[in-house]
């Protein structure tokens, strides 16, 4: 019901010469992928990623958008400038963001809004802290993230989101939630979105990946869960073979 959607998430890795180098190796393995396939890169690789994946199955994606149409934000970079390079997706909220930028529920929000006014569709973060895992705050931190997040958001345009459950522990650092745990934590996010606007839209409607260590070993087994309906990847996305490993699973 629920077509699945795996990312790579480039974070600040590639220059121009490497996007070249990783996107067209990456074409060929991944035409036959059994989810839709993203590529977020660097801002500076997006043209190129863009030019590259044009009549291939793959669509390039973002990692951020300032919330303003334009204006006095230096070193920021609008909807309508990604719109322009032929951007599809744009990661929004992710705990590097939160952790090291500055990032709240708030600016995520905003950038959520600003991002569907223009048409990009957001891949929003959500995810807790391992201190806020062993404290016993998982429900209250994703309830809390998934509501302000999904404020003032308009109940027709959940189709255009795609949800990253990402729990920090578990990004970079070789630890995966387990199967159960990602699954169990995810159907949170869901019940909350169905309590936020109603469960045919929170169950149809939204797609919600894991995000976290995912990787060639370990996606089979994720996306057998009923909940997960993705991927958002890291480490693994920055090597063609390991990506294409995950997006055939
Ligand atoms: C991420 O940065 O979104 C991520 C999931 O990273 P990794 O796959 O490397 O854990």
């Amino acid at each position: 019901m629920r077509t699945p959607i795996i990312a790579g998430n480039w974070k600040m890795n590639n220059t121009i010469a490497a996007t070249k180098a990783l996107v067209t190796e990456l074409i060929p393995l991944v035409k036959d992928a059994k989810a839709e396939v993203v590529i977020c890169t660097p801002y500076t690789d997006l043209a190129t990623a863009v030019e590259l994946t044009k009549g291939t199955n793959i669509k390039v994606g973002a990692e951020n958008v300032h919330w303003a149409e334009k204006g006095a934000f230096t070193g920021e970079i609008s909807a309508d400038m990604l719109l322009e390079l032929g951007v599809t997706y744009v990661i929004i909220g992710h705990s590097e963001r939160r952790q090291y930028f500055g990032e709240t529920d708030q600016t995520v929000n905003a950038r959520v809004k600003a991002a569907l006014a223009k048409g990009l569709k957001p891949i929003i973060c959500v995810g807790e802290t391992l201190e806020e895992r062993e404290g016993g705050k998982v429900e209250e931190v994703l309830v809390r993230q998934t509501t302000e997040a999904f404020k003032d958001i308009a109940e027709d345009a959940l189709e255009n989101i795609v949800v990253a459950y990402e729990p920090v522990w578990a990004i970079g650092t070789g630890k995966t939630a387990t199967a159960e745990v990602a699954n169990d934590t995810i159907k949170i996010i869901r019940d909350t979105l169905a309590r936020l606007y109603s469960a045919k839209s929170a169950e149809e409607k939204v797609r919600i990946q894991y995000g976290g260590s995912m990787n060639p070993k370990n996606v089979k087994e994720l996306m057998a869960m009923p909940e997960i309906d993705g991927g958002l990847i890291g480490g693994a996305s920055l090597k063609a073979v390991d990506f294409s490993l995950v997006v055939s699973y």
